[in-house]
């Protein structure tokens, strides 16, 4: 099993999660071509992505998302409120009811399945360069020619999946366990990987206000654990964010602190992981040595060759492959 951070912090996320012949992408937060020039540098074969999963729809974990689905030709999994989210987020300025958008989209990959697959994969070349006029909003009379609207519309996806919070559901030989997570977006989520070969488990908690004990519970017997450490309280608190980016932050709804994660560590983890991986690290109020230190007073004792190494994820450069 393999955990291949290629992004992480607030200007973008993106993690490879690999086990067998399956290779996950969560969350797709920098833009396509970004997100390829990494998975070369990270040793990541783009063309064995099984699938894209979606944590929820802030732009740090969707901006290259819909580009990099159409380009990869994969399915995205969502659950239905992020999806919705996402599709309103793109579409701000369309009339058209989401009952009416997910009928479209059924028209649009149907008329995708009948164009040659190199049609597509040139529409999607032609994206990558940056045209704004990709961003024009659908428009909701035209109905007849479906297969034009692939390109027009931003939101169109080769394949849409829906899951739940608390419902397991399998992508190839991985079993993925999604949480929900406290944050202010629609309907955020936390997920655990479990390799069911291998026997492995690998997790990916970030962006949460604070650690809830359905998150407690869904990170027992994790091997690799990416877990957020957005910030030092006392820089967050004289640095400087307006106040009211402050509270938001701060609030039940906003990010870890080095604190709270270092709380969490040392009361509710269980001390099994090989390597806990810090993430999504604020460059403005935190520095990667305080997050470091805390985690690993925390843990403490329970550091050892074999395992709880802790490691930090960065948001300029992908890591190295985390291999199990
Ligand atoms: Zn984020
Ligand atoms: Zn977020």
């Amino acid at each position: 099993m393999r955990m291949t951070v290629l992004a992480s912090g607030s200007k973008g996320n993106a993690t490879i999660v690999a086990a067998g012949k399956t290779s996950l992408l969560v969350d797709a937060g920098l833009s396509c071509r970004e997100l390829l020039r990494r998975m070369a540098v990270a040793g990541e074969d783009p063309t064995t992505i099984s699938a894209i999963l979606v944590t929820h729809e802030h732009i740090d974990h969707v901006a290259g998302l819909a580009v990099l689905a159409r380009r990869l030709g994969v399915p995205v999994y969502f659950t239905e409120q992020t999806h919705r989210a996402w599709v309103r987020m793109l579409t701000p300025k369309t009339t058209m009811s989401y009952a009416k958008w997910l009928e479209l989209r059924e028209r649009e990959a149907a008329a995708a399945k009948e164009a040659p697959a190199h049609t597509l994969l040139a529409a999607a070349e032609e994206e990558d360069l940056g045209s704004e006029e990709a961003q024009i909003p659908v428009d909701p009379e035209g109905e007849e020619e479906c297969a034009p609207k692939v390109k027009a519309n931003p939101a169109a996806l080769p394949a849409v999946e829906f899951f739940r919070a608390g419902q397991a559901f399998s992508i190839g030989d991985i079993d993925v366990n999604p949480f929900t997570i406290p944050h202010d977006a629609a309907d955020p989520c936390g997920f655990v990987f479990h390799a069911r070969k291998e026997s492995l488990r690998m997790a990916v908690a970030t962006d949460l206000g604070y650690v809830p004990p359905n998150v407690k519970m869904a990170l027992k017997n994790i091997d690799v654990l990416l877990m957020e450490s957005n910030h030092d309280l006392e820089m967050l608190k004289d640095g400087p964010y307006p106040w009211s980016v402050k509270q938001r932050v701060l609030s039940r709804v906003g990010h870890l602190s080095n604190t709270a994660t270092a709380e969490f560590l040392s009361r509710d983890y269980d001390g099994g992981a090989h390597t806990i991986v810090l993430g999504h690290l604020s460059e403005q109020n935190n520095l990667p040595e305080l997050a470091l230190l805390a985690a690993e007073q925390a843990i403490g004792n329970r550091m050892s060759l074999l395992g709880n190494r802790v490691v930090l994820a960065r948001q300029a450069e992908p890591m190295p492959p985390i291999l199990l």
